[in-house]
């Protein structure tokens, strides 16, 4: 799909070729606005709604059309690695929300880690946590951690972690310029139970996890909306194997962490 492109116009008064339509529903679908039924090639008005919402994301006026090389199809195709920065003149508020995308469509193919796994590939972080932040007693995780800067700001955590955020920010900056230039951090290493839990360690315990804001803004914890920005970014977090908390069962879109698969490969290159 990355270098799929659009032939003619798509949507309300475009050109509609069935394959360009096809492609637009299934790119619609994989970002959580597969509103308009089976993947048919045939662009109804329930194809236009769904066209509408994504849009609402960022467009004052959605127009319900998608053209060749213009900012909705930017936006949407943009995330599948199709060369797209965005435009300098938009001035879309990426911080206003939008319903949280269908879990089926994100964090495809990785899996959240759990305490067991963490404790076992990386240890305990401390003796015990309470729901305030405290610095890891564990002088194996302590040897490796870094303070450093990360695209536009600087966090601690481990290193290996920290050394893959980087080159997410490097792509973030070349793909979503206007993301980019808004991002901030809540955090990266913090020993603490997960919000709400009396039990649950807190991944960001291990330096392995990181909450972001945009233009200095949190997305709001549990609501089911996230903030636009972040669903400019999760494609980008999620191909270099970063598991986002919008799929968590209470949702929490401001935050990343390690995948399964990555903290596996990080756990074998600590000192
Ligand atoms: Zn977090």
């Amino acid at each position: 799909m990355s270098t799929a492109s659009l032939s003619a116009s798509v949507g309300r008064q475009g050109v509609n070729r069935p394959d360009d339509v096809r492609l637009v529903q299934n790119l619609l679908l994989a970002r959580g606005f597969g509103t308009f039924g089976d993947v048919d090639g045939e662009c109804d008005e329930a194809t236009v709604q769904a066209i509408v919402a994504f849009q609402r994301g960022y467009l004052r006026k959605p127009d319900g059309r998608i053209d060749p090389g213009g900012i909705t199809w930017r936006n949407l195709a943009g995330t599948y690695g199709v060369r797209a920065a965005a435009p300098e003149a938009d001035t879309s508020p990426i911080t206003r929300t939008v319903p949280r995308p269908a879990a089926s469509t994100i964090n495809a193919g990785l899996s959240a880690v759990d305490n067991a796994f963490m404790l076992d590939r990386l240890g305990a972080p401390r003796a015990s946590y309470g729901t305030l932040c405290e610095p890891p007693t564990n002088e194996r995780l302590r040897r490796n951690l870094v303070l450093d800067t990360v695209g536009p700001f600087r966090v601690t955590g481990l290193v290996p972690a920290v050394l893959s955020l980087k080159a997410v920010m490097a792509d973030i900056a070349r793909e979503q310029p206007r993301v980019y230039r808004a991002l901030g951090t809540a955090g990266m290493l913090c020993c603490r139970l997960v919000r709400g839990s009396t039990t649950a360690i807190s991944n960001h315990s291990w330096g392995t996890a990181i909450d972001l804001t945009l233009d200095g803004v949190l997305d709001a914890y549990g609501d089911d909306r996230v903030q636009v920005g972040l669903t400019l970014i999760a494609p980008i977090f999620h191909r270099h194997g970063w598991y986002w908390g919008a799929a968590f069962r209470k949702e929490d879109a401001m935050h990343f962490e390690g995948s399964r698969a990555l903290v596996e490969q990080w756990a074998t290159q600590l000192r």
